[in-house]
């Protein structure tokens, strides 16, 4: 069995095999590119290593072998005392997994080859101690669980009997001392001499690795990520090359373009006699690549050369990291780099232009959340502000307001028209009234499924979690940040998108996107290359896509909005909505109705609201299909509040007066009263139970229909029954809507549909008999979903979705993305069944799952006719129904 490749031998589409680093660097070894030399320990041979707990036959000798050529190849043996070869080890998962898994550098350092290595430097004694101290450490820390802090506290130690913050203050001798201090450490915590045999190091260093596959961190990360637990790391072996040997040495990372905007041109950093790690570690500050030019003309030309060749070949944008050694320039990792929504654009239309491409590629290449991304105000950001710290972008927006650090502060002073940022160190259940009343939500903890994040992008509300340069004293109701005290009153500036943070209030600027989308822009005649290549990219969406995208709007004004941004007609109009405000206290009426006539004429009141309610909907989707939900509220929505109104009466009765008509009131809420509304009298059984009131609404959009097609218009009214769990009860309404049809129509000739939602589980299981009765079916994702787990949808985001994020439970809320083996498994068995027993049965999907990008993949899936989601979520929709159609 083969567990290592040469670089040579590998390639880029070997990921699953050779992890994503192996697999670029053996293509770009085959590119001719100057890769220092090294071999790849396949995904195969860590998978073996879990599962057995040993290292598979024959990986020890096949790793010997490549060694000897490595060795042979550099003319230098790995450890050797007079001229040693140094490697590195290093993880490399077919997925990207930053940070979660290990690494070792200088791997073959020994009390005796640290002289060789000096002498290989030029007899440079400080280089060659440095770096043995940092073999120590990072093989401590990694390969020996050895506590990081001893090491960094040593180093503290070395600095302060030196007088120096600075590492490069100590000398050679200083550093000589620090490896007997490391060597000590070592020893106290491992019970055993630091390793001085080479291959020891090497086979110890390889097995570390494969073990932090099954780090705590990298686990959770990838239940989050979804990354399958069982693909194993594979570990690269590379010969090590010094950037840190002088002023003709150095490293750097480069772009091929400009990962922020996607312009052309040079992209990125250099830092002189460095290595990667002092890069990161930010311990100097790096220059624009640009300069390389100066520092080393010849280098920098080769590197250009290569950054070409390497997007050419890879036809994408590509990140790189380099390092010079004495002049000489070694590629040390590339891969097809990441970038920002705006730059993921126009680089598609770009690759386009210059032939790389084609416009199914490009469409592959971006995405609806990057979509989404664009669609939110930015600010206006010129060179006056200036970020105070970054933290995560949890949740996209840009706002300001004043600092508050309480719910409570924050829900006074929005009360009194104030816009607020929420700061805590962290939220919890208690801040939701809070969270609700900000502007934007501001913690210095956690990560992007900490509590603050998931509830902030439940709210749409824009979040920056974790910005951890802030120290926030709630109790002294202020925080520190790069030394500034920001009371509460302050204004402050969040970007839910990059995370950063500004003091002061930034001016907001709206998104060219959404004007492009409004039609205020014209894509032909406007010199934004984002504009235009999201126009290119949409248009060939819309010609590749088979599902139809409509909308969830219950007013005029949304269903124009939405029609311009592309919709195909309203999926889903809530009735209920119509009937809050002023109208509540006529359904309180009806609801709590005792007699016929004061039902009647509650109902009466009602009509003709109605009927003009739908005639401007009619009009603004005329000639395109408006499906209209019969009323599917939760009774409590409706009736005053029990404790309330019970704590009035027996107020009144104190103070003697009549109370006989609130008491009736009060008996009647009583009555209705409900432990669980969810559950409880709403959708269809509601219209089963309270006569009149489906009628009324089916009247409403009848003559609606009728009166807009008198005028000349083109209306397509759909009447869609919710919450049907038995064919009975669809049957029954549908009996009392086919009559009125059919009575209102006789003046003038409409079309009316007669459907169903699928939100109740039974539903689905029983959607062959369903289908018998109903001309289309629309899914109710969100209480398929809550009635699949048993969620209560509005309760758990907040109280504790984060736990079960945090725990990998789930990688995503299944109210925003859906649940495709278990939600998605009911919506397949209802497509299928329906499909079954009435050929061509319009389906589609109306839940909030109907805007999330990879829902909108699985109903492609399953056969779909639409989905339907809010305005602003059409656009996203539109893009991503084009990408699961290529
Ligand atoms: C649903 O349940 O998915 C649905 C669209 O209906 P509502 O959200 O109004 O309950
Ligand atoms: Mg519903």
């Amino acid at each position: 069995h083969k567990y290592v490749y040469d670089f040579a031998e590998g390639n880029k589409d070997l990921k699953d095999l050779l992890g994503g680093k192996g697999a670029n660097l053996a293509e770009m070894t085959n590119l001719g590119l100057p890769v220092p030399p090294g071999f790849t320990i396949t995904t195969e041979a860590c998978k073996a290593y879990l599962t057995t707990g040993r290292e598979p036959d024959g990986l020890a000798a096949q790793i010997e072998a490549h060694l000897e050529s490595l060795e042979r190849e550099m003319g230098r043996k790995l450890g050797d005392p007079q001229d040693p070869l140094l490697v590195s080890v290093r993880s490399g998962a077919k997925f990207s997994m930053p940070g979660m898994m290990e690494t070792v550098l200088n791997v073959g350092l020994n009390d005796r080859s640290v002289v060789g290595l000096s002498a290989q430097a030029g007899g440079n004694d400080r280089f060659a101690w440095d770096s043995y101290r940092r073999l120590i450490q990072m093989f401590g820390k990694t390969v020996c669980e050895v506590p990081g802090e001893e090491f960094e506290h040593a180093l503290d130690e070395a600095k302060r009997a030196k007088r120096t913050q600075n590492d490069l203050d100590l000398d050679a001798d200083d550093l000589r001392g620090l490896v007997d201090a490391y060597k000590k450490i070592f020893a106290k915590h491992t019970g055993r001499e630091f390793p001085q045999e080479p291959r020891e190091q090497l086979d110890l260093a390889i097995r570390a690795v494969f073990e932090s596959w099954n780090a705590e961190r990298a686990v959770v990360y990838r239940r989050q990520e979804r990354i399958p637990a069982d693909l194993g790391t594979a570990v690269n072996v590379v010969a090590m090359v010094f950037g840190n040997l002088g002023a003709d040495s150095g490293t750097g990372v480069a772009f091929t373009r400009d990962p922020g905007s996607g312009a052309q041109g040079i992209y990125g950093d250099y830092l002189a006699n460095a290595q990667g790690e002092d890069v990161v570690a930010g311990i100097r500050n790096t220059v624009p690549l640009q300069e390389l030019e100066q520092l080393d003309k010849k280098s920098y030309d080769e590197l250009l050369d290569y950054m070409a060749r390497l997007e050419e070949h890879y036809k994408d944008l590509c990140d790189i990291e380099f390092t010079i050694e004495r002049g000489k320039l070694w590629m040390l990792q590339t891969r097809v780099g990441k970038r920002t929504a705006a730059a993921a654009f126009v680089i598609a239309g770009q690759l386009v232009d210059e032939g790389l491409i084609d416009l199914d590629e490009a469409l592959h290449r971006v995405n609806g959340a990057q979509l989404a991304q664009l669609m939110f105000p930015r600010f206006r950001l010129d060179h006056e502000f200036q970020p105070v710290a970054k933290g995560i972008g949890a949740s996209p927006g840009a706002a300001s307001g004043k600092v508050v650090f309480t719910s409570a502060r924050a829900v006074e002073l929005a009360a009194e028209g104030e816009s607020v940022i929420l700061v805590r160190r962290e939220t919890n259940p208690d801040d939701l009234n809070g969270m609700i009343a900000a502007k934007g939500i501001l913690t210095s903890r956690g990560g992007k499924t900490s509590h603050a994040a998931v509830v902030a992008r439940g709210m749409g509300k824009t979040c920056v979690s974790g910005a951890d340069e802030l120290d926030v004293n709630v109790p002294a109701k202020k925080f520190i940040v790069a030394g500034q005290t920001v009371n509460e009153g302050d204004v402050v500036s969040i970007d839910g998108t990059t995370g950063k943070v500004y003091l002061g209030e930034v001016p907001v600027m709206p998104s060219e996107v959404v004007q492009y989308f409004e039609g205020s822009l014209d894509p032909e005649h406007i010199d934004n290359p984002l504009v235009r290549a999201v126009h290119r990219i949409m248009t060939h969406a819309d010609a590749k896509r088979r599902l139809l995208v409509r909308t969830n709007a219950d007013t005029g004004a949304d269903a124009a909005r939405a029609r311009r941004f592309g919709a195909e007609g309203i999926g889903l109009c809530r009735t209920e909505h119509m009937f809050l405000g002023d109208r509540r206290e006529l359904v309180e009426r009806l609801i709590l109705a005792s007699t016929d006539e004061e039902r009647e004429a509650a109902l009466a009141a009602l009509l003709p609201l109605q009927r003009e309610d739908f005639i401007e909907i009619f009009r603004e989707m005329d000639g395109l299909p408006v499906t209209v939900r019969l009323i599917d509220p939760p009774l409590h929505e409706f009736l005053p509040p029990l404790e309330q109104l019970a704590v009035n009466v027996a107020v009144a009765q104190e103070r003697g007066e009549d109370v006989a008509k609130e008491e009736a009131l009060l008996a009647a809420v009583r009555r209705m009263h409900e432990e669980n509304p969810m559950l409880g009298l709403r959708g269809v059984r509601l219209g089963l139970v309270i006569p009149g009131l489906f009628a009324m609404q089916v009247r409403a959009i009848v003559e609606a229909a009728v009166a807009c097609a008198q005028r000349g218009g083109d209306p397509r009214p759909e009447i869609m029954v919710p919450l049907v769990g038995a064919v009975q009860e669809l049957e029954t309404v549908r009996a009392e809507a086919e009559k009125i049809i059919a009575e209102v129509t006789r003046e003038k000739a409409v079309d009316v549909l007669i459907g169903t939602m699928i939100e109740v589980p039974r539903a689905a299981l029983t959607a062959g008999q369903i289908a018998e009765a109903a001309q289309f079916f629309s899914f109710g994702t969100n209480d398929l979903t809550q009635m699949a787990w048993g969620f209560s949808r509005d309760d758990v985001e907040g109280a504790f979705f984060w736990r079960y994020l945090e725990l990998g439970i789930f990688g995503i809320s299944p109210f925003e993305s859906i649940d495709r083996e278990g939600v998605g498994r009911l919506v397949r068995i209802a497509a299928e069944e329906g499909r079954a027993a009435r050929p061509g049965l319009k389906l589609g999907v109306c839940g909030e799952h109907g805007g999330d990008p990879d829902s909108v993949h699985f109903f492609h899936e399953v056969g779909l006719d639409y989905v339907s989601c809010s305005p602003f979520r059409v656009p996203v929709a539109r893009l991503e129904a084009g990408r699961a159609a290529i």
